[in-house]
């Protein structure tokens, strides 16, 4: 198996956790939403029984005026034939009676709408009365065509049956059409008539009582349904702004941050949701892995291996800084170097240049730069050092050969040549690098183990009694 990378390994970042989340708010979204759904219905339906029982009422207010009213037209048709004769009053009476039957059919209306109510039974105790009236009416007009004289076979069948009592067949003609005018306009007829009003009237009062009781019921249900709603609304609203209030808080502004944090190449913060967090751990890993590797890279871009001084890359890209005028350049080479090969082997050999470097870094200060540019070649670029510092540097170069050469750890005693080329020197050519070089030269040619200054006479040194003080300054 493969080994996990160190940015791959579980991290317990904390923070809510955006799935635990998500569930739980369409869990709640969904139950609400099925609520406010539920609750939309019923207000839907008590809206519907509203509409409906005011629909209703207006039906069976209509049905009991059908009722009063065709009983009033029997007895307007009635009444009119009784005392003008004219058959067509008959006609009219016998038509709404046995064709149009507003009465029946405004009862069988009610009925089927609001059917084993009392307002059902008022209305066929209406119906009752009519049709106990109409039997008088038909007495009355079969009498009124007796003393018209008018001929039996011309009649409707229902005067036709209608058979006289002994005591009215003898009355006179006259007398005969006086009793049916008094049959339909007496106290008894009137009575009667009254009683037909009442019950359509009680009728008409139930309804309504009904019908406004109904209303009642359906608009407080109605109002605690539309109650419930706002509440629900009112709920998904707070939830719509908990979650947007959320989202911008775990999310949108963690995001945004983390952008400007990568934009400067900053680690990011730990913020906002586990899974951004967890994603911001991890980044955080990776970012700093990259950035140790990167450091190693141009560490060992720039250094050397074996003495960790800088090495001849580095030199190339600092070299620029040796030609300021304040600044000094020394190319150092180790003296007979290959002989210290030669003798006593590669390693030993490698051993005395990482000396040298130690003895080179620890002579110089640390604004001094120190390069190793070839096998045995060092390369030191001072930062402001003037001509004024030569006898120092010298000093520095005698002590550092005094210690190479007098070894107390058992290595091979070796020594330094070196070239400096200051900044403000005499006749300088255009480049340091050469001038330090042609420096070198007249030490190797010469003495060695010593230290020339360009566009100076080379002096090789005689004394290096008091040079320990001037070490490391
Ligand atoms: P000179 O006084 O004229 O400088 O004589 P020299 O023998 O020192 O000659 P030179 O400077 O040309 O020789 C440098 C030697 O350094 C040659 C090479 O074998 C040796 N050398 C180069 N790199 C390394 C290294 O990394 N380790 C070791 N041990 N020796 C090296
Ligand atoms: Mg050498």
């Amino acid at each position: 198996m493969r080994e996990r990378e160190p940015w791959q390994q579980d991290a317990e970042p904390g923070g809510i956790r955006l799935r635990r989340l998500n569930i739980l708010m369409i869990l709640l979204a969904a139950a609400l939403a099925f609520v406010l759904l539920y609750a939309t219905y019923q207000t839907v339906a008590s809206y519907s029984a509203m509409l409906e029982a005011t629909e209703t009422y207006i039906a069976c207010q209509q049905d009991a005026a059908d009722m009063k009213a065709a009983s009033d037209y029997l007895t307007d048709q009635v009444r009119y034939f009784t005392v003008t004769g004219d058959l067509a009053y008959m006609d009219h009476f016998f038509a709404e009676l046995q064709t149009t039957r507003r009465r029946e059919n405004a009862l069988a209306d009610l009925e089927s709408r609001v059917s084993d109510t009392e307002a059902v039974s008022y209305l066929t105790d209406a119906l009752g009365r009519s049709n106990t009236l109409v039997q008088r009416e038909v007495y009355a007009m079969r009498l009124t065509c007796e003393g018209r004289g008018y001929a039996l076979s011309s009649l409707p069948d229902a005067l036709g049956e209608t058979v006289l009592s002994e005591a009215d067949s003898r009355l006179s003609p006259e007398a005969q059409q006086s009793l049916a005018i008094s049959m339909v306009f007496d106290e008894t007829y009137s009575s009667q008539k009254n009683q037909i009003n009442q019950d359509v009237s009680e009728c008409l009062d139930l309804l309504l009582r009904t019908t406004r009781e109904e209303h009642a019921q359906s608009s407080t249900d109605l109002l605690s349904r539309l109650r419930q709603q706002e509440f629900m609304v009112a709920v998904l609203l707070i939830m719509f702004f908990a979650m947007v209030f959320l989202t911008s808080r775990l999310v949108i502004r963690p995001m945004m941050a983390a952008i400007s944090y990568i934009r400067r190449q900053e680690e990011l913060p730990l913020d906002g949701s586990y899974e951004l967090r967890f994603l911001a751990e991890t980044y955080n890993r990776i970012f700093r892995q990259n950035r140790e590797n990167q450091d190693k890279l141009s560490y060992e871009a720039e250094h050397d291996a074996l003495t960790g001084l800088y090495n001849r890359s580095a030199f190339e890209k600092l070299r620029s800084m040796s030609r300021r005028r304040s600044s000094a350049l020394l190319l150092v080479d180790v003296d007979k170097f290959k002989t210290v090969n030669d003798t006593y082997g590669h390693d030993v050999g490698d051993r005395v240049l990482q000396k040298v470097a130690s003895i080179l870094r620890s002579s110089f200060r640390a604004e001094d730069r120190i390069f190793r540019i070839g096998g045995d070649e060092f390369a030191i670029i001072m930062t402001h050092a003037g001509q004024e510092l030569a006898d120092l540097v010298e000093r520095k170069i005698r002590d550092a050969n005094r210690r190479l050469q007098n070894p107390e750890d058992g290595l091979p005693p070796v020594s330094l040549s070196v070239g400096v080329a200051f900044g403000d020197r005499p006749d300088p050519t255009e480049d340091i690098y050469k001038d330090a070089d042609t420096a070198l030269y007249q030490v190797k040619n010469t003495t060695r183990a010593g230290c020339a200054f360009y566009g100076t006479e080379y002096r090789p040194s005689q004394d290096a009694s008091e040079d320990d003080a001037y070490a490391a300054i």
